[in-house]
């Protein structure tokens, strides 16, 4: 158990009670740094899970039918809560995620700026017209809140990939049952808390800790709940995709990625270089927009893997509350994938350059920061999610033979590309098969963007305004004047 169970937090009422729901039992949630128990949190089953939505569809009538600035207005307020809590999000994410609490700090501004743009975005007036094909008629395009939304989230970002969810829903007027995960349920329920200060009406904002299996089963059959929102791992989402389809539901499915990181001759190397640090090892790693293949042009190579390398080797490894580069990965299983990519990498020639295994001093989940360069192809590394802090390069001779290397992927996120040629930028940005493509930088998500990806990586956006759309209907009106 920690020393202080209210993690020094100014409002310790962030902290869970008793759950909402009818519940069986409690779940562990533990620090990934020292394997601390942080807190017990009440979980719920089935039962629970239908409860959320009987909740939901209760209240969903009167929260679509409220004025949209009524609606902007607590989203408004929902902003402001968490802004002003920022500090103690920022606290309960280190303790049950782990990350540098500096980058938690940095999710509470991001998850935030989704609040506020949807609460913005719901004043947008949504009524278009239509030039009439028949004689008399006059016609009309109505966007409606579909109903009840269910938001199933990853404990990578275990606050903005709730926010980036559900401030569309609400705005767009659904109500919404989420279902964060195992990992992080604590930050999922002070942003609750805080939906409950802001003014939301009872049963709008549902929160629904427990078995995923078993809760995501019971949304996906019920045939109330009319979009499912889920990011996390492709496998998951491939069957939650499949349980949906006896209920016809809307779907967003933000899933995983395997994003190329390629560096031309003539980029600006020291750029390249520190952009590629941060593309890999943000969120020690574990990040759906992580580059997992670095594709360097063979004449500047060497020059890459020796900056890179040694870029890397200066990276801090610690507890999150330290603030250190790396923090903790999240369990178990996500050290033995690191350390299984490597091995196989260096049995098919790759070589090691910096790191390759758990920093025992630190603890278990702590994984040194590593580089293999000449990674062959065929490695796993190069075609499977790492998810954790290991850098695969591979020397590149054409720009066709790069293009035909980061298109052969059944993910398409979003690809990175380190050019100052502004021609070849546009072919690159041209030919490949992602969702997004930055150039010459890393960030580049934010409230206003469309993010999502191509092939399975997922379908549908999230953010901007096409973010709302998942989450309303189009209804068509004739009037025949004649
Ligand atoms: P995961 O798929 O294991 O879990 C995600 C969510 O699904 C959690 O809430 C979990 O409880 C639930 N879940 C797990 N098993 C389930 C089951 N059998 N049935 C129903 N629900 C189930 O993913 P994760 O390990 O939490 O997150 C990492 C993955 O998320 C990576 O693949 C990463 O790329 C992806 N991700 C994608 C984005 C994006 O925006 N595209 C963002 C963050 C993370």
């Amino acid at each position: 158990m920690l020393d202080d169970p209210t993690l020094g937090l100014n409002d310790p009422a962030l902290l869970p009670g008793a759950g909402d729901f009818p519940g069986q039992g409690r779940l562990a949630v533990r620090d990934p740094a020292s394997g601390d128990l942080v807190a017990r949190v009440a979980i719920s089953d089935g039962v629970g899970a239908g409860a959320a939505v009987d909740a939901a569809q209760a209240a969903f009538p009167g929260w679509s039918a409220m004025l949209p600035q009524d609606r902007a207005a607590i989203l408004h307020r929902w902003h402001g809560l968490i802004l002003a809590a920022k500090d103690d999000l920022a606290r309960i994410m280190v303790a049950e995620q782990g990350k540098p609490i500096s980058e938690a700090q940095g999710e509470i501004d991001y998850a935030a700026s989704f609040v506020r743009f949807y609460a913005e975005e719901a004043l947008r007036p949504n009524i278009e017209s239509v030039t009439s094909h028949l004689p008399h008629a006059e016609m009309e395009l109505w966007r409606e809140p579909v109903g009840v939304a269910a938001l199933i989230t990853p404990w990578n970002f275990p606050s903005a990939m709730i926010t980036r969810k559900a401030a569309a829903a609400l705005a767009a007027g659904c109500a919404v049952v989420i279902h964060p995960s195992a990992e992080t349920p604590l930050s999922a329920l002070a942003l609750a808390e805080l939906a409950r200060r802001a003014g939301f009406p009872a049963g709008v904002v549902n929160t629904v800790i427990g078995d995923a299996a078993t809760i995501a089963g019971a949304w996906c059959a019920d045939a109330r709940v009319r979009a499912l929102s889920f990011t996390g791992s492709t496998q998951v989402g491939r069957l939650l995709y499949r349980q949906s389809a006896d209920t016809v539901k809307r779907l967003v499915m933000e899933l995983g990625g395997h994003a190329p990181f390629i560096v031309f001759q003539g980029a600006d190397l020291d750029r390249a270089v520190t952009e590629a640090v941060k593309a890999k090892f943000a969120t020690s790693g574990q990040d759906c927009l992580g580059a997992n293949r670095f594709y360097i042009h063979r004449p500047i190579y060497d020059d890459f893997c020796a900056r890179f390398a040694a870029a890397v080797d200066k990276l801090t490894l610690g507890p999150g509350m330290s603030d250190p580069d790396i923090g903790p990965l999240i369990h178990a299983r996500q050290i033995a994938k690191q350390q299984a990519h490597i091995d196989d990498a260096i049995a098919k020639g790759a070589r090691l350059l910096t790191g390759g295994d758990v920093d025992a001093a630190q603890g278990p989940l702590f994984f040194r920061p590593t580089v293999l360069a000449d990674v062959p192809d065929t490695a796993a590394i190069m075609a499977e999610e790492t998810f954790g802090p290991v850098a695969a390069i591979s020397a590149f001779d054409s720009e066709d033979e790069v293009i035909a290397r980061a298109n052969a992927s059944e993910y398409g996120l979003i690809a990175y590309v380190h050019s100052l040629d502004p021609r070849r930028i546009y072919r690159l940005t041209r030919a490949l098969q992602y969702g997004m493509v930055a150039v010459n930088r890393t960030k580049v998500t934010g409230a206003p963007i469309p993010f999502g990806g191509m092939k399975q990586s997922g379908l549908g956006r999230e953010g901007a305004r096409q973010g709302l759309e998942a989450f309303t209907e189009i209804k068509y009106v004739c009037r025949d004047w004649g």
